[in-house]
């Protein structure tokens, strides 16, 4: 208990939006990722804007994995919803909700994709800054290598990643904030807030990055770096 164990459950948390019975678990993330965060969150990187281009990446990619095992499997599109990825800005309260319609996470791949490093890119990354004795360093290798889903806390003080994998019947949601060196994970349990398949991120900006949550500024950010994107990209701003 008192050694984190990566991947394991450490404690059962009652968070106050949690329904009554069906506690938040919390994970320690893998020392890389802690490491990688703390980068990311203390970096002077100034170009924040490349979150963006990781998330519609990751979404883009999870929409060809569902294409491709469809193939096989066609009940895979049984929920007979359109590929696309959607980006809704809420300006007011400088939030940014990422869905897409793609594969979506098991419990087990939240785990295993998002509290370690898996990408090879990542490892590279802290492999570089391991070896570089530059001070500053890191804003370069930020730039170079890309810190893939990490890249949100460039921009973000929380995340919630919510997602339902045609594998499972459940949705869960991972929930994660930038200065903590734990995430949890929990069912989702609020039918309004469930998807038929996919993935819904939603990024709370951090208050000096709250102008990123406007409809023109995400559309301009599509078109330059997203526009090899295979599947359309909606973008809109909430109604306030
Ligand atoms: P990479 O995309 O290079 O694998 P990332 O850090 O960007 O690395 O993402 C880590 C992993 O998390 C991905 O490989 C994927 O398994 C999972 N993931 C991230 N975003 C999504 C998403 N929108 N839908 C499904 N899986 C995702
Ligand atoms: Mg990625």
């Amino acid at each position: 208990r008192n050694v984190p164990i990566v991947g394991s459950r450490l404690e059962s948390t009652s968070a106050a939006h949690d329904a009554p019975g069906l506690p938040a678990e919390k994970y320690q993330y893998q020392a890389e990722v802690s490491r990688l965060m703390d980068l990311i969150v203390n970096s002077l990187y100034s170009n924040k804007e490349v979150f963006l281009r990781e998330l519609v990446s990751n979404a883009s990619d999870a929409l060809d994995k569902l294409r491709f095992l469809s193939v096989t499997e066609p009940d895979l599109l049984k929920d007979a919803v359109d590929l696309d990825i959607r980006i809704q800005t809420d300006k007011d309260n400088g939030i940014i909700t990422i869905t897409d319609t793609g594969i979506g996470m098991t419990r087990q791949e939240l785990v295993d994709c998002l509290g370690t490093i898996a990408q090879s890119g990542t490892a590279k990354f802290l492999k570089a800054l391991k070896e570089s004795k530059d001070a500053g360093a890191d804003s370069n290798l930020i730039g170079q290598f890309g810190v893939g889903f990490y890249s949100a806390f460039l921009v973000s003080e929380r995340v919630e990643v919510s997602t339902k994998s045609p594998k499972s019947d459940k949705q869960y949601v991972w929930e994660g904030e930038a200065n903590s060196s734990s995430y949890t994970i929990r069912e989702e349990t609020d039918p309004s807030k469930h998807i038929p398949r996919g993935t819904r991120l939603t990024l709370y900006l951090k208050r000096d990055d709250k102008g990123f949550a406007h409809p023109e500024r995400i559309q301009r950010l599509v078109q330059n770096y997203s526009q090899f994107v295979s599947f359309p990209i909606y973008t809109w701003q909430e109604k306030g």
